[in-house]
């Protein structure tokens, strides 16, 4: 990642902390990799992640008995933050609403918009039911953050996704008859399909190949599977949504396949980013921190793709960033006293390039417009002895004497 990309990340991360924070969210930082086994159970033995796009090694321990740890390199957040509730028991200090922004590693084949090290921007609500963790509230205030987040990145044209893909027990119902449906017809699908049809049937949602998307037009769907309970919860998260005015589609096709994946299932969707155009993906997984040795701990969360959400935004970004503010071009001799007006000007907030005293004044001027400031300042010993200098604006060539104490407010255009 370069400059002047790296400007577009700053914005986007400070805007999340902005945001974040008004939600009351605060940050946690989870290790880069961890053990393979918590990646394992948090992610899922027969997700593709852990079946085959996970960086594992065997560590190589000092001591005999830590030979053959097995670590990977997270390939995302959620199981980490959960780990980290567990083991600091979180409930007690009342930390229920944690963000971490980092990178993530999955062995995928690269493509635009899908990286072996990608980002991600993610958010956890999960606490004891007692904490309100498990209320459609909590569903609907995240999924009104993250609308609040995407306008406010500028990024206006998003699609939100929603489904809710009940509970453990509704979905037992729910995969007989998928499994009823897919039997006669699973033989003419993909191979990826074939096994999930005996694996995890709910997984077949997921595929892409466009010869068995008939066939899967044609499946059973959850929505016609869900418990009173499960009805009601996703009733209340959409009712919440309409009242705060965040628009939304029902897609009855998102599916999570895990277990402990319950009720709510979301995605954002953009455009402009073709195939790969989820920007962002999430849901609740009231079982998570049960699979992981924890107490019950239903929880709600999402994982926002830093890398497309960026690439989302490359159109409106030119706002983003910052050139210099003035090049400061010291003449023979005058490096220290340029120094000096330098140091003046960045305390007033500038951004100041600061040139060097043995460049002849064209080069001064070259270098200044290649580095794109608005101003360039001409440091020589008359100007000191004076206590003012020569100011000229680049882009229009208009030249002023301006003294030292009004330069800042001068360069601001104030
Ligand atoms: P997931 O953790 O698979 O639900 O993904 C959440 C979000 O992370 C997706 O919507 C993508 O925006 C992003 N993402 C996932 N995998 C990759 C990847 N290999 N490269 C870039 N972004 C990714």
């Amino acid at each position: 990642m370069l400059p002047p990309e790296t400007a577009l990340w700053n914005f986007v991360e400070a805007s999340v902390r902005d945001v974040f924070r008004a939600y009351n969210f605060q940050e946690i930082r989870t290790p880069i990799f961890e053990s393979t086994e918590l990646f394992a159970r948090g992610v899922g033995e027969e997700t593709d992640i852990v079946s085959k796009e996970m960086y594992t090694w065997e560590d190589r321990g000092r001591a005999e008995s830590d030979k053959g740890q097995s670590l990977t390199l997270r390939p995302e957040a959620t199981a980490g933050i959960v780990r980290a509730y567990i083991e600091h028991k979180l409930w007690d200090r009342g930390l229920n609403k944690l963000y971490c922004i980092g990178p993530m590693f999955r062995r995928e084949r690269p493509q635009k918009g899908r990286y072996r090290q990608f980002y991600q921007i993610d958010a956890e609500v999960i606490g004891p039911a007692s904490s309100g963790s498990d209320s459609p509230a909590r569903d609907a205030e995240l999924l009104e953050m993250l609308a609040t987040l995407l306008d406010r990145l500028g990024i206006a044209d998003w699609n939100l996704e929603l489904n809710s893909v009940g509970t453990s027990a509704d979905r037992v119902a729910f995969n007989e008859a998928l499994r009823k449906a897919l039997e006669p017809v699973k033989d003419v699908m993909c191979a990826d399909c074939q096994r999930r049809a005996l694996t995890n049937p709910l997984r077949v949602f997921d595929c892409k190949v466009p010869e068995d998307q008939p066939i899967i037009e044609m499946l059973p769907r959850i929505t016609q599977f869900l418990g009173d309970d499960s009805r009601k919860h996703f009733d209340a998260v959409q009712e919440i949504l309409t009242k705060v005015g965040v628009e939304f589609h029902i897609n009855d096709r998102l599916v999570r396949g895990l277990d402990y994946y319950t009720r709510t299932a979301f995605e954002f969707t953009h455009g402009a980013l073709g195939a790969q155009n989820a920007i962002l993906g999430g849901g609740r997984y009231d079982g998570l921190s049960e699979a992981l040795g924890g107490p019950p701990a239903p929880g709600i969360g999402f994982a926002i793709g830093e890398d497309r959400l960026v690439m989302s935004l490359k159109e409106t970004a030119e706002g983003v960033l910052r050139k210099p503010d003035v090049y400061v071009a010291p003449m023979a001799g005058m490096n220290g006293e340029a120094a000096r007006l330098a140091r003046e000007l960045r305390r007033h907030d500038l951004v100041v390039e600061l040139g060097d005293d043995s460049f002849r004044l064209k080069k001064s001027f070259e270098a200044a417009t290649k580095a794109g400031a608005e101003y360039i300042l001409i440091v020589g010993e008359n100007e000191v002895k004076a206590d003012a200098f020569a100011l000229k604006n680049l882009s229009t060539s208009e030249q002023v004497q301006v003294a030292r104490g009004d330069l800042a407010g001068k360069i601001r255009g104030q």
